[in-house]
């Protein structure tokens, strides 16, 4: 039996990713490798803990490793466009060099932003680069996809207004 899965993304298949059939160490259950980076992004399951403050996220361990975070509510073992979509905004920012340590949070600038009916120029750029991998209709699908989990949790508002702004701004985009 195969211990992982390789898919290929992009119109030269130039992002891969490989998924292990079951989280190992530090909730790591997969790697994303493409020339687009300079060097492998390992994709791993929050924590309970850290799953509290966000469903997702793009960081830069303290050894220069840059990592993906996601939650158990949006990666339960298989590839579905919400764990597409948000996998490939989350590199969009591996791409663009929007990557923190995991401590940081850029969050009263974002929520500010949200207030005023405003998304913050790296979340619209991540979202340009997943749409430019999985093409606009998979991940406007995913987005209303993770639009329904979001509105399921609770103290989600701004979430859930920004991704509704992030979806008008994808469907504008020609
Ligand atoms: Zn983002």
């Amino acid at each position: 039996m195969d211990s992982y899965r390789t898919y290929c993304y992009g119109e030269k298949g130039e992002i891969s990713l490989i998924l292990l059939n079951s989280p190992i160490k530090n909730g790591l259950f997969g790697m994303v490798r493409s020339p687009l980076f300079s060097c492998d992004i390992g994709v791993h399951l929050l924590q309970k803990k850290q799953e509290a403050v966000d469903l997702a996220g793009a960081y830069v361990a303290k050894n220069g490793q840059l990592m993906v975070c996601v939650s158990p509510a949006i990666y339960r073992g298989s590839v579905t466009p919400i764990f597409l979509s948000v996998l490939f905004h989350e590199l969009g920012h591996c791409f663009y060099g929007h990557v923190h340590r995991p401590s940081e949070s850029s969050d009263e600038r974002r929520v500010g932003a949200v207030e005023n009916g405003n998304v913050l120029t790296a979340e619209l750029q991540a979202d340009v680069f997943a749409v430019k991998y999985l093409g606009k209709k998979r991940v406007i699908d995913g987005f209303l996809g993770l639009l329904r989990v979001i509105e399921e949790e609770d103290g989600q508002e701004v979430s859930a207004k920004e991704l509704r702004l992030r979806i008008q701004a994808i469907e504008g985009n020609a």
